[in-house]
């Protein structure tokens, strides 16, 4: 059985108050042995506080987004020894938020993708189609050329590093969220195409959901048996409402 995982991205949002007070509500009932792993995705400048107020705990944490160079002439911009530096285990990259309003490719995404995993991050990585393209019955096409481009620029071992998250962006921050029976479908696609490429690697990977996960849809999502977890947005900023999901995975495990 797969480890299930509860992931929150506070996108810009929070302020340090916010995350003084997240900590320590949600380390207060994180559970070593539940078979969770919750994960926190603050903006970049909150990691060194967060290194500091989650040193001794369960909770794991990680950036939204890194470069794929290593160092160099690139303003504005952080590496993945840096996230190291400041206890990340993880990093989203491709978010479609990134993919949309800042021009990521599939390409870059890949890279990205290599530099974290080559630096010993998990990467988390964001595939997701929008409602026209849904509409358009693309939605696998969509996500297999985001997922292939990663697959053709990894080798077997750095495959071990990368969790893969399904967002369909009609479902992000729009309070629509596919019914358990649309994400799972997508879920089931994506693990075959895993399994094109090792059957050992599709049966290990985690694939969360995300778009509009919040406490009262979470088991139903989860329970789905190709979806190992979600990546929440909206409501993960809110320790009460992360917790409700967290217990929703808890009870499955
Ligand atoms: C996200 O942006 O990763 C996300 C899933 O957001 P929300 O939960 O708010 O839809």
């Amino acid at each position: 059985m797969r480890t299930l995982i509860v992931a929150g991205n506070w996108k810009m949002n929070g302020s340090l108050a916010d995350l003084r007070a997240w900590v320590s509500d949600v380390q207060a009932e994180l559970d070593p042995d539940a078979g969770v792993q919750a994960v926190l995705f603050p903006p970049f400048v909150y990691l060194p506080a967060l290194a500091e107020l989650a040193r001794d705990g369960v909770l794991a944490w990680g950036a939204q987004n890194m470069s794929e160079h290593a160092a160099g002439a690139y303003t504005g911009e952080v590496s993945a020894a840096m996230l190291k530096e400041f206890g990340c285990s993880q990093v989203v990259l491709g978010h479609s938020e990134r993919r949309a309003l800042y021009g990521e490719t599939s390409a870059q995404v890949a890279d990205k993708v290599r530099a974290a995993v080559d630096a010993g991050l998990q990467a988390v990585l964001c595939v997701g189609e929008t409602l026209e393209q849904r509409e358009a019955g693309r939605t696998e096409a969509v996500v297999f050329e985001q997922l292939d481009a990663v697959l053709g620029n990894l080798d077997d071992r750095q495959l071990e590093r990368l969790t893969i998250a399904y967002e369909p962006v009609w479902a992000i921050g729009t309070g629509k969220t596919a019914t358990p029976d649309q994400a799972q479908a997508v879920h089931q696609a994506i693990r075959a195409r895993l399994a094109e490429r090792s059957a050992a690697l599709a049966d290990r990977a985690a694939i969360l959901y995300g778009g509009s996960v919040k406490p009262g849809n979470a088991e139903a999502l989860f329970s789905q048996p190709d979806i190992d977890g979600g990546l929440i947005g909206g409501a993960s900023l809110k320790a009460e409402d992360f917790l409700g999901i967290y217990r929703a995975a808890r009870a499955l495990r």
